[in-house]
């Protein structure tokens, strides 16, 4: 399953992943920095496992990234 991996406290809070793909991100109220939806965190990076489906979207907001901070691993 492919897997996304978010190193959140790099996050610029720029919006840009919960315009491209709002099922999977969303602009915290409380800090200003994007949650990755359904996320677990471990040591400060968030993960979470996918559909297939789900995949080429992801990938698509991983490049769109400023700050590089979202990975995907299959
Ligand atoms: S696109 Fe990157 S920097 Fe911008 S809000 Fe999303 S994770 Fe943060």
């Amino acid at each position: 399953m492919p897997k996304i991996i978010h190193y959140r406290k790099k996050c610029i809070g720029c919006n840009i992943c919960f315009e491209l793909w709002p099922l999977r991100w969303r602009i915290s109220r409380k800090d200003g920095k994007c949650t990755l939806i359904d996320g677990i965190e471990k040591k400060g990076i968030w993960q979470v496992e996918i559909s297939d489906n789900e995949y080429t979207d992801n990938l698509r907001v991983a490049k769109a990234c400023p700050v590089k901070i979202i990975k995907l691993s299959i």
